[in-house]
């Protein structure tokens, strides 16, 4: 069964602003999400396959080693300058491991789709990868990549989310956009209202790369900031649990989770799972404002 994913700090006064991921056990808990999912889905295979993906990035974060955070003058300097502390440019070689790891353990049981992707990363130079993990930050795909790229980026997750679980808290601030993770300035991919001590129902964003979670007011669009052009909405037929929140001033969506109507959701595989509410929103005219790095790697939304 899932377990909690996020690492509760005792209980506050106020709204705790950050929550940090549980690097150990995170992807563990969704890969179980994901087989949940799977099944009777029609997009089951995929799903389950992401379920396998999870897996080994677990598997692929077990086997890291010892990562060092940059250096308290450069984290100083962040924070001075209203920056996250994780540089996406100066990516921990590790990461390039983990994605030959992941490569490697994916292989065995691949669908026809990704088999050939797969077989290349295993043996990719170093250079080549590397140039990958840029096509995927600039968000800058195009046919001749989009096979690879779901995992460049996982891999990557594996190592940011380790990372940010060295963390601490008080080492991260408020950002002035509010859809950008404090940790690693990355987008989100949707936000969870969570159940539990001191955060029952907030909202928080969740990182797309680093998992770490964020709060913001709910009601308020994470895109642009208004809490006047707010609307939720679902497909028929759906128990609530995932919702897209609308904003009419920006014309931006992003999808909602709500741990009180099913408390094992996962803002990366519940997103996946409900693809038929992004289309619903898209033929409404709404642009999606943050990516999920497992579905083509888009950086871009
Ligand atoms: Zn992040
Ligand atoms: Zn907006």
């Amino acid at each position: 069964m899932q377990s909690q994913p996020i690492n509760f700090q005792p209980p506050a006064e106020d709204a705790q602003p950050f929550l940090l991921p549980v690097a150990a056990s995170l992807f563990a808990d969704r890969a179980a999400r994901f087989a949940a999912l799977a099944d009777g889905h029609s997009l089951g295979d995929w799903l389950a396959f992401l379920g396998r993906l999870s897996a080994a990035q677990q598997s692929a974060q077990k086997a890291l080693p010892a990562l060092e955070l940059p250096p308290a003058e450069a984290l100083a300097n962040a924070r001075t300058h209203g920056m996250p502390p994780l540089d996406l440019a100066r990516r921990p070689a590790a990461w390039r491991d983990a994605l030959r790891h992941i490569a490697r353990e994916l292989a065995a049981d691949a669908p026809e789709g990704a088999a050939s992707a797969l077989s290349t990363l295993q043996t990719a130079a170093d250079d080549d990868l590397e140039q990958l993990a840029e096509v995927l930050l600039d968000g800058d795909l195009d046919a001749a990549n989009a096979a690879d790229l779901p995992f460049v980026a996982a891999a990557l997750q594996v190592v940011y989310t380790q990372l940010a679980s060295q963390l601490g808290a008080s080492q991260l601030q408020k950002l002035d956009a509010h859809n950008v993770c404090p940790c690693c300035g990355s987008p989100a991919v949707a936000s969870v209202v969570r159940l539990g001590a001191a955060i029952n129902n907030l909202r928080y964003l969740h990182c797309s790369l680093c998992n770490t979670e964020w709060n913001v007011p709910r009601a308020t669009c994470t895109a642009c900031d208004t809490d006047k052009e707010v609307a939720l909405h679902e497909v028929d037929g759906s128990k609530g649990a995932v919702r897209a929140e609308t904003c009419d001033a920006c014309q931006s969506y992003l999808k909602i989770v709500y741990q009180e109507k099913d408390p094992h959701v996962d803002p990366v595989a519940d997103d996946l799972a409900t693809l038929a509410l992004d289309m619903l929103v898209d033929e409404a005219g709404y642009q999606r404002s943050g990516p999920n790095l497992l579905l083509i790697g888009a950086y871009s939304g």
